[in-house]
């Protein structure tokens, strides 16, 4: 990588020096020839850009592999939206219990559960909730 930016550089300055002969000569071939350096220039630029970039994404990876994993598993684990582990937990109460539903959100939550406290909100058991589609509040997991 480093080669390459050296390269470049290289051809850069042989496209300015060129591109200075040619205008005190007035020599056509030295401007052509500082087009074609300043080309060569982009060209090893674009090619150390790209294997830079590669050789970041690989060093991000190793690094995530390495310490990243287990934090975002955790940080997975936190978010009630998501809850990767609650299909093999067994149901934190059974089917007859009681639950309040909210109709505005569909959902329903235990009788304990802030986020039940709202006008409007039903008394039911967990089974008839259910049944009428609501969806189990994910902060106390009805
Ligand atoms: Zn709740």
């Amino acid at each position: 990588m480093t080669g390459l930016i050296a390269g470049s550089l290289l051809l850069l300055g042989a496209a300015a020096a060129s591109v200075v002969y040619g205008w005190i000569t007035t020599n056509q071939t030295f401007v052509f020839l500082s087009i074609a350096a300043s080309a060569g220039t982009a060209v090893l630029l674009a090619l150390a850009y790209s294997k830079s970039k590669a050789e970041i994404a690989a060093a991000l990876e190793r690094r995530r592999m390495h310490s990243g994993a287990p934090r975002s598993r955790s940080r997975r684990a936190a978010n009630p939206a998501a809850p990767p582990g609650s299909r093999s937990r067994p149901p934190a109460s059974p089917p007859d219990a009681e639950v309040v539903a909210v109709p505005g959100v569909r959902k329903y939550h235990r009788p304990d559960c802030r986020y039940g406290r709202v006008k409007g909100a039903q008394t039911m058991t967990r089974s008839t909730a259910r049944r009428r589609s609501f969806e189990a509040c994910g902060i106390c997991r009805p």
